[in-house]
């Protein structure tokens, strides 16, 4: 192999990215064997390093992101990345180490559809039983001044009244969850609306 090549930026590889952490073998610090072991105070089993000690706990990563609502409509993007390219879900990322979930919602919105936007409320926290790498912070927010755009990352974007949300086609079970969180409570407002008046 060249080793010019180990100055290009890689893509995330997801065969290899979900073998963790099920098929860690070396410690990340000091490179000995990863044995499992009860590890206190709760005698859970984890893999613990046998010459330097260090214990590989395989938390959830936090992926945060928002439902930018306009008008009753709600905003979504079609996937241009794996995972579940081509389907949609809403502007949202893994948070980088060092930021806020509420930071990382605004830095994914801006880069995935260039818009920024202002966060309101949490909508809720999501997480996946059969994929539970990811637990998914939602917030809604309101739309910048910027229309939303295209992206690498983003090869469609358009608003979506709740009747017209593409159920069939959602990325992920958190998408599919929130939104439905999002939709019962767009229709609880009508409802109240409806009653005051
Ligand atoms: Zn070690």
């Amino acid at each position: 192999m060249n080793t010019h090549d180990d100055d290009r930026p890689v893509e995330a590889n997801h065969h290899i990215q979900h073998q963790y952490p099920h098929k860690i073998r070396f410690c990340a610090l000091c490179g000995g064997e990863m044995r499992v072991r009860l590890v206190l105070p709760d005698r859970k089993p984890f893999k613990v390093c046998s010459k330097c000690g260090f214990v590989d706990f395989p938390g959830p990563k936090l992926v945060a992101g928002c439902l930018v609502v306009d008008t009753g409509k709600v905003l979504l993007l079609r996937r241009g990345i794996q995972p579940q390219i081509g389907r949609w879900t809403f502007p949202g990322g893994y948070v980088d180490l060092g930021e806020t979930p509420a930071q990382a919602a605004l830095r994914e919105t801006s880069e995935e559809v260039g818009m920024s936007v202002g966060l309101g409320p949490l909508l809720g926290v999501y997480s996946d039983p059969a994929h539970p790498i990811a637990a998914v912070v939602v917030y809604l927010a309101a739309p910048g001044a910027q229309a939303p755009g295209l992206s690498h990352e983003a090869t469609e974007v358009r608003y979506f009244a709740p009747h017209e949300i593409p159920w069939v086609e959602m990325a992920f079970r958190t998408t599919h969850d929130a939104l439905s969180d999002w939709v019962a409570m767009a229709s609880a407002q009508v409802n109240l609306a409806t009653r005051v008046r």
